[in-house]
């Protein structure tokens, strides 16, 4: 039996009989740099080569995998009883419009945190962002904590205890290129000495929690603790232990830990995913949402956890489905909507991404790029090119987007740009794309660029 992450899909197993991909919505089975590749899609065509059964296993499949069950390409096997028996627990909505918070609390989350304790239970709180607060802002000139290299803010760390002195207590740190800086004593535009932190990450919730519940013990865990060798397991054993009182932290809480004594859960500021302009974000949030409600109540023996999702949209559809632990209804209504536009499951898309020193060089590459895409397309479908409109796209034909900056044009000093490629079907966009790599390896230009097929991030 060979058990891995991504690359364990190219193991060479003479006698393998079966795959199982766990959690196989997650994400990080797409390698996103180097050879782009989705262990998942990988694993579902070697199973398919060899013969072999596999199972995707999931809560919250990929609308893509739940597409294929629905359409009967897949099987599909329901679970329908939570393990051990347990009861699922209740969500509570908290509408944050014109409410006074403490450290980022309603009144009603802070009780329930304290009603749990009060009975010697545990409890979790989620916030979807590591650090101490997103950026650093000077209210007197309007100065932004901006990264040099990025089109991103950069985010106060907190990287020593409070006793040190406020320069040497925080840094900057750019969470996409990784640059860091020490915090300006004043602000570099107006010299203003008056800097403030704006929102919140989870070390500063962690420090209004300690400030809440001063005499109980309070834990964090992102990706910043898990950085010290074993010192996210220790987090866990002790919460595991009883030696935690609160928990606080981003959704590596959220992943397969059972903690028995957890019995509320509150989700700090849930409604990033509701308007993103990425069309996967509500997908990712619901999935995200839902395991970190499953942290609560897992004992059979325990009343139902409570979940509490505070938010300034209170009556969005996305929380009516969640409150109902309803994901068939929430995944069909995600598909209808994709379904209407054009999007995934039902187009197949590929992405050109290209990047250079300036944003005119990227676009010029992608403008040169589509020419090409075109004069093939038109050699491959003579009865004339397809231009893409929602729903105007032949079965046979490939449309070709115009090159656009990137949602996030700048990158550790880089322009970048991309062109999307769709289609109805896969054949015709695998044979357009491999004519067009050919062609575009001929090109000789300064800009870096890669191909992306079944791109996660648009
Ligand atoms: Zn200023
Ligand atoms: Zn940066």
């Amino acid at each position: 039996m060979v058990i891995g992450t991504r690359l364990a899909v190219l193991a060479p197993l003479p006698a393998l009989a079966a795959i199982v991909v766990d959690e196989e919505h997650d994400a990080s089975y797409k390698q996103q740099e180097g050879v782009r590749y989705s262990a998942r899609d990988l694993a579902i065509v070697a199973a398919s080569q060899r013969k072999v059964p596999i199972v995707l296993g999931s809560a919250t499949p990929s609308l893509e995998s739940w597409h294929a069950a629905r359409r009967g390409r897949y099987g599909l096997l329901a679970l329908p009883e939570r393990v051990g028996g347990a009861q699922l627990p209740g969500l509570e909505r908290i509408d944050l419009r014109g409410r006074t918070l403490r450290h980022q609390l309603a009144p009603e989350s802070i009780d329930a945190i304290e009603a749990a304790l009060a009975r010697g239970e545990q409890a979790l709180v989620f916030i979807n962002r590591r650090g101490y607060a997103p950026v650093l802002a000077c209210e007197s000139c309007g100065w932004l904590s901006r990264c040099s290299e990025c089109s991103a803010y950069r985010v106060l760390h907190r990287v020593a205890p409070m006793r040190t002195s406020r320069s040497a207590r925080y840094r900057l740190v750019c969470h996409h290129c990784s640059a860091e800086q020490p915090v300006p004593r004043t602000c570099p535009d107006c010299g203003n000495v008056d800097l403030s932190a704006l929102g919140r990450g989870t070390q500063r919730l962690e420090e209004g929690l300690a400030e809440l519940f001063p005499d109980r013990r309070i834990a964090r865990l992102d990706r910043d603790v898990a950085r010290t060798r074993g010192a996210a397991q220790k987090v866990i054993d002790a919460a595991h232990a009883g030696d935690v009182d609160i928990l606080v932290g981003t959704q590596m809480l959220a992943k397969g830990h059972d903690f028995r004594r957890l019995t509320v859960v509150v989700a700090v500021d849930s409604d990033g995913g509701l308007f993103s302009s990425d069309f996967r974000a509500p997908e990712r949030m619901f999935a995200t949402l839902m395991q970190v409600a499953g942290r609560a109540g897992r004992d059979r023996a325990a009343p139902p956890g409570r979940v509490i999702v505070q938010t300034r949209f209170p009556d969005h559809p996305l929380f009516e489905y969640l409150a109902r632990h309803d994901y068939a209804g929430f995944a069909d209504s995600q598909l209808a909507e994709r379904r209407e536009v054009g999007l995934p499951p039902y187009r197949f898309q590929a992405l050109l991404r290209a990047e250079a020193t300036t944003q005119a060089e990227a676009l010029a590459f992608l403008a040169r790029a589509r020419e090409i895409g075109e004069a093939l397309q038109s050699q491959a479908t003579p009865r004339g090119l397809a231009r893409a409109s929602a729903g105007a796209l032949r079965d046979d034909a490939v449309a070709l987007l115009d090159p656009v900056p990137m949602a996030m044009s700048r990158l550790a000093g880089r322009e970048r740009a991309q062109l999307l490629v769709e289609a109805n079907a896969r054949p015709p966009l695998h044979a357009f794309l491999r004519d067009w790599l050919a062609a575009l390896r001929e090109l000789r230009s300064q800009v870096r660029w890669q191909l992306d097929v079944d791109p996660l991030e648009i």
